[in-house]
């Protein structure tokens, strides 16, 4: 019988094929960014763990060399008699090998035992974490320890961090005691199923739909998707579909746009499938012209740029608080000129006062406040406000003038480029195909921003790398918002927009 690992066994449990493919097909795993971004997170909590569950540093972190578990197993049975914490104790038994996060000693005289804690960087407990504590427990059973409690650690996210490195009450814990040990049996058929796939010459049969993404982000997405009959004009271009279109889809096992009837769409969906099929771009500019009429000049055009930490970094902060560190602000004066306003804090301390200062500053006291997608700058600003209560009569009266181009834009705007998207970085090049995000160097996406902030901070980074990440954020940044302003001169048919600014 082939020793499974809990990833293993997760992997199972989320597609037959996906076990399959990571025992005997594994350099077909390509993890996306925010998958990795994920793993970071989790080593970040993972280690603050360490620290919250062994304040005095009794503990000791048993450290896995690459796949040769035989040492980790060897050192988990002499810490066991030594009855202080272990991180990363490695068990196995009946088929199935765990490491847990955090093993304590539990109980005294004939009751003395261990409790095992299972730490996750997410804010609750999903339904799959029931799963991977339930195999954890397993195992750690199957091997002979006597286990006498388990539990799961979450972050807390309506905590705030005091400061000073004090992290007590970052993690709250869940006991799943009961519920995991009463599902041994289910861990055992899942071995048995699991055991069954990994021998199996051939891969299993299973077609690629909602479990690729959930609960989490398979990696062999790309590979599955060539493995598929290529439609032209594929239905995942229809957007907003729902669940009850997706079934309906795939019950005739629909996959062209064009073999979709008409009176299954909304009208916004048998547009884009019009635009599609005829490749000519919907564009009802005197519609959007006339939405954004009752808006007057002078307009400020906004976009921020923000951090998520699951530890926090800054007292007063929460975990995973978006929190701002970075805005672009272009403003159009009612002749069409044009001036640009941006700041950038990447000293690695709170930014979030001296922007919001920046901020009220920079957007003056009257005019519209475009941004796309207005929701998430109208959050960050009210947030601010509630931070800061000095400034929040201004902030507030900010978030007021928010004006959204983004709904604007769904309505009356569709070029086949966009393949069903309305992000900005799609609309733009169809829209104005002199502007476009791959031109930039560095910086292209929310995402990058962060990455490229997160470098900037460190204080490992150099003055000179810091350098070039200021120039390539700043960049990023300053087209966001000269794009929205190029997308309203589109929207409205206004042309004598200055210059650049
Ligand atoms: S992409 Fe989907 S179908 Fe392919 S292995 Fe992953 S979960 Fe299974």
């Amino acid at each position: 019988m082939r020793l499974l690992s809990k990833t293993k066994l997760m992997a199972l449990r989320q597609c037959p094929l996906r076990l399959w493919l990571e025992v005997h097909r594994p350099e077909l795993r390509e993890d996306s960014s925010a998958t990795q971004a994920s793993f970071t997170v989790g080593h970040s909590v993972g280690e603050l763990a360490r620290q919250l569950y062994d304040p005095q540093g009794r503990g000791e972190l048993i450290e896995i060399d690459g796949r040769n578990f035989g040492a980790a197993f060897v050192r988990t049975r002499e810490l066991l008699q030594e009855r202080r914490p272990i991180f990363e104790a490695g068990f196995q038994g009946e088929g199935a090998l765990a490491f847990a996060d955090v093993l304590l000693p539990h109980g005294r005289g004939a009751h003395a035992g261990w409790r095992m804690v299972e730490i996750k960087s997410s804010t609750r407990v999903h339904e799959h974490y029931r799963e991977d504590v339930a195999v954890q427990a397993f195992a750690a059973r199957a091997s002979g320890l006597p286990l006498r409690a388990v539990a799961l650690a979450h972050i807390d996210s309506s905590w705030t961090y005091p400061g000073g490195g004090d992290y007590q009450g970052l993690l709250r814990e869940e006991d799943l005691t009961e519920d995991a040990l009463a599902r041994a049996g289910e861990v055992r058929e899942w071995i048995a199923q699991a055991q069954a796939v990994v021998q199996r010459r051939r891969p299993p049969l299973a077609p690629p739909g909602a479990h690729c993404s959930t609960p989490y982000a398979c990696g062999f997405q790309q590979h599955c998707q060539t493995q598929q009959p290529q439609a032209r004009h594929p239905v995942q271009w229809l957007p907003y579909r729902g669940r009850k279109l997706d079934e309906r889809l795939a019950a005739d096992g629909i996959t062209e746009l064009a073999d979709v009837p008409d009176d299954w769409l909304n009208e916004r969906q048998q547009r884009v499938k019009a635009a599609t099929l005829t490749g000519r771009p919907y564009f009802d500019r005197r519609a959007s012209a006339q939405e954004l009429a009752q808006h007057k000049l002078p307009a400020c055009f906004l976009d921020f740029e923000t951090i998520q930490f699951a530890v926090p970094l800054w007292r007063g902060t929460r975990p995973y608080q978006q929190l701002p560190f970075q805005f672009s602000v272009h403003r159009l004066g009612r002749g069409g000129s044009i001036e640009h306003r941006e700041f950038l804090d990447l000293s690695g301390d709170n930014p979030t006062l001296p922007l919001a200062q920046a901020l009220i500053d920079a957007c003056g006291r009257q005019g519209p406040i475009y941004a796309y997608n207005a929701g998430f700058e109208g959050g960050c600003i009210r947030a601010l406000a509630e931070r800061y209560p000095q400034l929040a009569p201004a902030l507030l009266a900010l978030a007021e003038r928010l004006v959204d181009l983004l709904p604007v834009a769904r309505a009356h705007y569709y070029h086949p480029s966009q393949q069903g998207s309305w992000s900005i970085k799609v609309v733009l090049p169809a829209l104005c195909p002199d502007l476009s995000y791959d031109a930039l160097d560095g910086v292209q996406d929310g995402d990058g921003a962060q990455q490229a902030f997160l470098e900037a901070i460190a204080p490992a980074t150099d003055a000179d790398r810091r350098a070039v990440l200021r120039r390539q954020l700043l960049a990023y940044c300053r087209l966001d918002t000269w794009a929205m302003v190029r997308l309203w001169a589109a929207f409205t048919g206004v042309q004598h927009i200055q210059s650049k600014g």
